[in-house]
């Protein structure tokens, strides 16, 4: 098999939702009991029947996640360089036919905006860009890598897919992990809600995570938007994704993000709304079925959600967060990609961990571990 998308092409959307809505209360006590859990069980585990079993769902996944990540949570802070972008994507303020004024930070720029997530303690970043190849492209990357990684632990990317050879190029500079979030997998609302630019050809975005393997990444980030589909059916088919990737490239680490669909200017409502207990349901589902898998929450959920997430299965969380370039320093009131739900700040939410027992933790896993290896 020489990517996902063959794998992919042999489900049909339907069927699999069929299937998802079908299971029974016996499915998701067999799921629950398992010792070794598959698909079926993570259907199970999503579906509307599984609802009831919440609470236990819960301590489970607080149980599966404090074997594995200790009680921990991984501070991670986005930096975005740029919101010039070529595509039109209906959910997205940097959308290209949404009028408003483009920046994308210049080298100088780009060292201001490093001094101040640094005064904040991080040294985890996330570098995010929208899609413009013309200004933004690989060999901006590539100076970017080099101007930010000497201040970080991590650097992990969010921008347009690229090519085998072009990570391959980046991976040297510091790039630990890419996030590239499918968006949606249902074929034919991914073409309404990307209509135009790169981003609308679905089977390349689709085969990125497989390029990213062969060229040998550290981590990959995968979800889908929440709100633009059945979320179950496009959940069931990133848990796919990940099982696929994991035998496939199994000496890169994954990662899975919960973005729901947020208010921005000229904004898209949610065809499919997903509601708090659902957004819980989810996590706990996805940690029960993989117990090896990092789970993310955003900045875009509110303050009330992300405190009673902490236990439940996140390993990492955004705080202080800004979507717009130049953000922490350069140009506070640009225009922002979406919203933010939960505004306060790193110390504040270091703050919260702790008081639940957690400790917040500034850098990435990987160099945690490796520290105590080299001990
Ligand atoms: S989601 Fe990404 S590709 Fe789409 S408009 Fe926004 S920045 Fe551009």
């Amino acid at each position: 098999m020489s990517s996902f998308k063959d794998l992919f092409d042999t489900y049909h959307w339907e069927d699999v939702k069929a299937s998802i809505y079908s299971k029974t209360e016996t499915d998701v006590l067999k799921a629950l009991h398992a010792s070794k859990r598959d698909l079926e069980d993570f259907k199970a585990l999503i579906s509307p029947a599984a609802a009831p079993f919440l609470e236990e769902m819960a301590q489970l996944s607080q149980q599966l996640s404090q074997k594995r990540f200790g009680r921990t949570i991984q501070l991670y802070v986005p930096l975005y360089l740029s919101n010039e972008c070529n595509n039109i994507c209906t959910y997205c303020g940097f959308s290209f036919d949404n009028k408003v004024r483009r920046k994308t930070l210049t080298e100088k720029e780009i060292l201001q905006e490093v001094e101040s997530i640094k005064k904040m303690g991080y040294d985890h970043v996330l570098l995010v860009t929208g899609e413009a190849n013309q200004t933004v492209h690989v060999d901006y990357f590539k100076k970017a890598m080099e101007l930010v990684n000497p201040h970080f632990a991590n650097v992990s990317i969010e921008v347009q897919p690229l090519e085998q050879e072009e990570y391959e190029a980046l991976i040297p500079r510091g790039l630990h992990a890419v996030l590239v979030y499918q968006e949606t997998y249902h074929r034919q609302d991914y073409k309404m809600h990307h209509p135009k630019g790169k981003k609308s050809n679905f089977d390349y975005r689709l085969e990125t995570p497989d390029r990213l393997g062969k060229a040998g990444i550290h981590k990959m980030g995968l979800g889908v938007l929440i709100g633009l589909e059945d979320w179950r059916t496009d959940s069931f088919f990133t848990a796919l994704h990940l099982s696929y990737l994991e035998k496939t490239y199994w000496q890169s680490k994954y990662s899975i993000s919960f973005p729901r669909l947020r208010p921005f200017s000229g904004g898209l409502e949610p065809k499919v709304a997903m509601n708090d207990r659902e957004l819980v349901q989810l996590i706990c589902a996805y940690r029960i079925f993989n117990e090896e898998v990092e789970l993310s929450i955003s900045t875009r959920e509110s303050e009330l959600f992300r405190n009673n997430i902490i236990k439940l299965g996140i390993t990492s969380m955004s705080a202080g967060s800004k979507t717009n370039p130049g953000g922490y320093a350069v140009e506070p009131e640009a225009l922002e990609q979406f919203e933010i739900s939960d505004e306060r700040s790193p110390e504040a939410i270091a703050l919260l961990i702790k008081s639940q027992g957690y400790e917040p933790v500034w850098k990435d896993w990987d160099s945690i571990l490796n520290s105590k290896v080299n001990y």
